[in-house]
């Protein structure tokens, strides 16, 4: 199961602002079984998004989360982009715009803004690409959505962390499934990770995992994480490293 992430905004390409969304995103994805294959940023710019987002859908991934870009300010274009990319119009979801307005009247009534009613801004956040399922934001005004198209699984989040962080759990996490995953920590009584190199380089040809290996303790262990989608393909490759003189110890 392949997944990739697509992260919009000007100031995560001016290192204004540190992209911490995709790097939670692909926490999530990866703990739910999903192997995220790539990350890519794009500035608020339609032409941007779009081409990148045809390649990404190209590359046929399982599922492709979005996020920034919602808001209703004249540079939050993404769904305007998604809606192009996908050959769609974006059409005005009229619960979506029930949301805002209450939205926006529960501010005022806390005394937090001015003006509680719709005005064009507001308004744009409710256009959603057609056939696009809204996306409940508990924490903030703009829906987020889900399409699916072509075998590909579209969730487009909004990128203030905090709203995305909500999204993410309430919204696309149950529409993924069970987690059908498991990570193992290994310690490996080995220092010299070349020495490791052909070993998990075979490891890789003959079984279902994925290995990540980074030195741990002062150079006297290398910690190893393997990736796979059943204990037993994971069991099974730890003995064959095993077979081949490798010593582990559990956890790290
Ligand atoms: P809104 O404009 O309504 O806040 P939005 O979905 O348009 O929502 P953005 O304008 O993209 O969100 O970003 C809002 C805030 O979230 C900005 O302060 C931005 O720096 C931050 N942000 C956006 N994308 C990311 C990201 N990938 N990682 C961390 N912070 C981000
Ligand atoms: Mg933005």
């Amino acid at each position: 199961m392949f997944a990739e992430i697509l992260t919009v905004g000007d100031e995560l390409l001016t290192g204004n602002t540190v992209d911490s969304n995709s790097a939670f995103i692909a926490q999530r994805l990866t703990e739910r079984g999903y192997w995220v294959r790539r990350k890519t940023t794009v500035g608020d710019d339609v032409e941007e998004i779009t081409t990148v987002l045809r390649e990404i859908l190209g590359r046929k991934p399982e599922v492709l989360v979005i996020s920034g870009g919602l808001g209703p300010t004249h540079d939050d274009v993404t769904m305007l982009a998604v809606a192009e990319a996908l050959n769609r119009k974006l059409v005005l979801c009229e619960e979506c715009l029930e949301r805002i307005k209450a939205f926006y009247r529960e501010l005022y009534e806390k005394g937090l803004i001015d003006d509680p009613e719709l005005n064009e801004a507001r308004r744009k956040m409710a256009y959603l690409p057609e056939g696009a399922e809204p996306l409940e934001n508990t924490e903030g005004a703009a829906p987020g959505a889900y399409i699916e198209h072509g075998g590909v699984k579209i969730f487009v989040l909004p990128g203030m962390p905090r709203e995305m962080k909500a999204m993410l759990e309430k919204e696309v996490l149950p529409r993924l499934g069970k987690k059908k995953f498991v990570q193992r920590k290994l310690l490996a009584e080995i220092t010299d990770e070349s020495k490791l190199a052909p070993i998990l380089n075979e490891t890789l040809e003959r079984f279902n995992v994925r290995i990540h290996s980074s030195p741990k303790g002062f150079g006297k262990y290398i910690g190893i994480i393997l990736f796979g989608e059943s204990e037993e393909e994971i069991e099974r490759a730890k003995a064959f490293m095993e077979s081949k003189g490798i010593r582990f110890e559990e956890g790290w």
